[in-house]
């Protein structure tokens, strides 16, 4: 078998709302015992990658916090390769903890980098308006991912995608997105298990951000029936997923018939 690292998606693939998907604590095990890297990949910012690894042990799955990247957690990775030293201004609704190492601007300091995560109330209209003045005065901006919106309890919320998209067009400038399916946190993962794109494959229940996104970068995809997956979404894919499978319990198995 070619395959030396697996790449998991964790929400619709090893749980949904954090009760295990049947046979997934079993399938994570297996690919343990037939001497498999495997890397947990989130676009999650509202959440710490300590919290997640404490959630996933709780509904009984065995990882190291070094096996899992957030989003915060390569966004972090991407500001040290491309931004090192840079001051940053970051707007996230969410704790900061992932972007440990990464110096924060202070209120009227110079601005380097301006940093969007997760929307929430701390999206004012005079935080918007730093972050924009910071990006035409020649800082650069950074989306730790390019979610638009998503749903909770009340209705669909905005989320940070959105206000990367407001900035964009008052400034003309582009951002950088690093979070799935942008190519930064898959190479990320992919350094963390010190594996090339060929030898790993990708799990996920989302056909464009998971699946597509890795097979563009020569990562293998799989794609799960579980979670957000949809009937026959991968028939009208192009290129289709590498495999597509019921559920994340039948991937050792696959792995095998490599
Ligand atoms: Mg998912």
């Amino acid at each position: 078998m070619a395959i030396r690292a697996v790449l998991l998606d964790i929400d619709g693939v090893l749980v949904v709302s954090w009760h295990p998907i049947p046979g997934a604590v079993d399938a994570l095990r297996a690919l343990r015992s037939a001497g498999l890297s495997v890397q947990f990949l989130t676009n999650t910012t509202s959440a710490t990658q300590s919290e997640i690894v404490d959630r996933l042990r709780i509904s009984g799955f065995d990882l190291e916090p070094d096996e899992l990247t957030t989003a915060g957690v390569a966004t972090a990775a991407y500001l040290r390769d491309h931004h090192a030293g840079a001051r940053c201004f970051v707007l996230n609704d969410g704790p900061l903890d992932d972007l440990a190492g990464i110096e924060l601007a202070g209120p009227g300091e110079p601005i380097d980098v301006v940093v969007i995560g997760s929307g929430g109330p701390v999206f004012t209209w005079e935080q918007l308006n730093v972050a924009a003045r910071a990006v035409i005065g020649g800082a650069a901006l950074v989306g730790m991912h390019g979610a638009k919106t998503w749903l909770t309890d009340d209705g669909i919320c905005i989320d940070g995608g959105t206000f990367v998209g407001a900035l964009e067009r008052a400034t003309g400038v582009s951002a950088t997105i690093v979070g799935k399916p942008a190519p930064a946190l898959f190479v990320e993962a992919l350094r963390r298990a010190r594996t090339d794109p060929a030898d790993a494959v990708m799990v996920g229940d989302d056909l464009a951000a998971d699946v597509l996104a890795a097979q563009a970068l020569g990562i293998r995809g799989v794609l799960v029936r579980t979670g957000k997956y949809r009937d026959g979404s991968e028939n009208a894919a192009e290129p289709r997923p590498d495999a597509t499978i019921n559920s994340i319990a039948d991937l050792p198995r696959w792995l095998d018939g490599l």
